[in-house]
């Protein structure tokens, strides 16, 4: 005796059966694949995350590349400025200098400033640079004119430093100043024309 329940069982009915199969695994397969879609959203979402900690990571390191870059391209600090006079052509007075070392060309900007003036309201000079000034070199710096002679061994004797320190003002060079010339990539002043804040600064005082 067969006791199949299927025995019975029509074509329409095994083609039914076979329908319901078909619908049961595409419901499985739709299940597999929204887990599938769902675990793909979040490995999106976490690499979109790691692209943004690397991006930040990135700019971090970047920010302090220039910060070091800034930092290596400053002009070097030369400590006080010592003073050296040379007798001025024609007038007999003595013109003070002091100098100072550019390792590479940089625009610069200086002034004195002058003794006996409260710092708030100090009396300033403008000194005589070259808005771009080629490196490397020894800038020297006239900062005043003084009265002076000279004793009987040739020391110069009797000068009259009214200038207490110079401020200066240095910038990266311009395209314009020389081609392929350095840049500084720190995002500070450029300096487009000697005016404003620069790039460095620094107040040195000056020595006789
Ligand atoms: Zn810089």
């Amino acid at each position: 005796m067969d006791l199949s329940p299927f025995k019975d069982w029509d074509e329409s009915a095994w083609i039914a059966l076979g329908g319901a199969i078909i619908a049961m695994v595409g419901t499985i397969y739709n299940i597999g694949m929204k887990r599938h879609a769902k675990r793909s959203a979040l490995a999106a979402k976490k690499s979109a995350e790691a692209a943004e900690r690397a991006a930040e990571q990135a700019t971090r390191v970047a920010d302090l590349d220039a910060a070091r870059w800034h930092q290596e391209m400053a002009p070097p600090h030369p400590g006080d400025l010592r003073i050296s006079p040379r007798r001025e052509e024609g007038s007999g007075r003595w013109g003070l200098y002091v100098t100072i070392h550019l390792p590479r060309g940089y625009r610069v900007r200086g002034e004195t400033i002058f003794k006996n003036s409260a710092p708030a309201q100090d009396a300033r000079g403008p000194l005589n640079i070259g808005l771009y000034e080629r490196g490397p070199a020894d800038l020297d710096l006239h900062i005043e004119s003084s009265e002076g002679s000279e004793d009987a061994y040739g020391a110069v004797i009797g000068l009259q430093r009214n200038v207490k320190a110079v401020h200066l003002r240095f910038w990266p060079p311009l395209e314009t100043d020389e081609a392929g010339a350095w840049v500084c990539p720190c995002g500070g002043p450029t300096g487009d024309n000697g005016t404003g804040q620069g790039h460095w600064e620094m107040i040195l005082s000056v020595t006789l």
